[in-house]
């Protein structure tokens, strides 16, 4: 899968629900579906409720997991229905498909991700996404049919795209909510945010890192970790700057095996 916006629904239970996202999506003019571990797919009720969009669940793709899912995205951001435990960004449904529409148009690949329809998405899948959009519906109430919530984002997504054509419109408003490439900048295969594996591979280095420096000091690193997930994440480093982060976290790697340094 190259750029574009692709649509993640993660260990979905009823199998209807997934035809019925393949028809919110088709609708909207998206057609990369990505199942992470579905419970029951392929299954007859997912082709029956996808009616005429039954090309989007043909040519989905099943992974294993969420990381799998997004190893090649340069922006990742997750739905949910409540606020979690996990610091992240949040955003409403328009304003992270004007950041989507901007990221897409540059190239990129991005993901919007969906969870399960009793639990959502677990902590650990949330922290591998730059941000969460909440749809802002009755507080007392807030859960919507999985189905529905992807048909909502995917009509936002298509607004962001019809107002960008038109050259008007709140949806062509320049995201502001995470730092924009700049478009005028000169190809370079550096230019770009990282993507999702190698922010990973910077993540499990840092950890490794902060392991051998006794950082936690037998307390969990949960808390630490995430918060620093957090952080660049939301910084959004290119290439070139995770290479330099990653030099850093080697030559202390390496002043610890031979503490003279000489
Ligand atoms: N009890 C679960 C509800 C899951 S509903 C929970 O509290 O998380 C199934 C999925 O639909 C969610 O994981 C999310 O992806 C999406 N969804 C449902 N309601 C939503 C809302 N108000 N805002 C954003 N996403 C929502």
């Amino acid at each position: 899968m190259a750029g574009g916006l692709r649509v993640v629904l993660v260990g979905t239970q009823h199998p209807g629900n997934i035809g019925s996202a393949a028809r919110a999506m088709k609708t909207m003019g998206l057609h990369q579906l990505v199942l992470v571990a579905p419970e029951r797919f392929p299954d007859p009720d997912a082709w029956a409720l996808a009616a005429g969009a039954v090309d989007v669940l043909d040519a989905a793709r099943i992974v294993p997991t969420l990381a799998d899912a997004v190893a090649d995205c340069q922006l990742v951001l997750a739905t949910t229905a409540r606020r979690r435990s996990v610091p992240m960004p949040e955003f409403d449904p328009r304003t992270a498909a004007g950041q989507l529409r901007g990221e897409v148009e540059a190239g990129a690949a991005a993901a919007l991700v969906f969870g399960r329809e009793r639990t959502g998405l677990e902590n650990e899948e949330l922290q591998l996404c730059h941000g969460a959009i909440r749809i802002p519906a009755n507080p007392d109430y807030s859960s919507l049919n999985l189905a529905a919530a992807v048909q909502i984002l995917a009509y936002e997504w298509r607004l962001s795209g019809l107002a960008a054509a038109s050259g008007g419109g709140p949806g062509s408003e320049p995201a502001t909510a995470l730092p924009a490439d700049d478009p005028g900048a000169a190809p370079d295969p550096d230019d770009r945010p990282a993507s999702h594996a190698e922010l990973e591979g910077f993540f499990g280095h840092l950890a490794a890192l902060l392991e051998q420096i006794d950082f936690h000091k037998g307390k969990a690193p949960d808390m630490v970790t995430q918060r620093l997930r957090r952080l660049f994440l939301r910084a959004r480093p290119d290439p070139r700057e995770l290479r330099i982060l990653r030099g850093i976290l080697s030559d202390t790697q390496r002043q610890l095996r031979s503490p003279t340094g000489q």
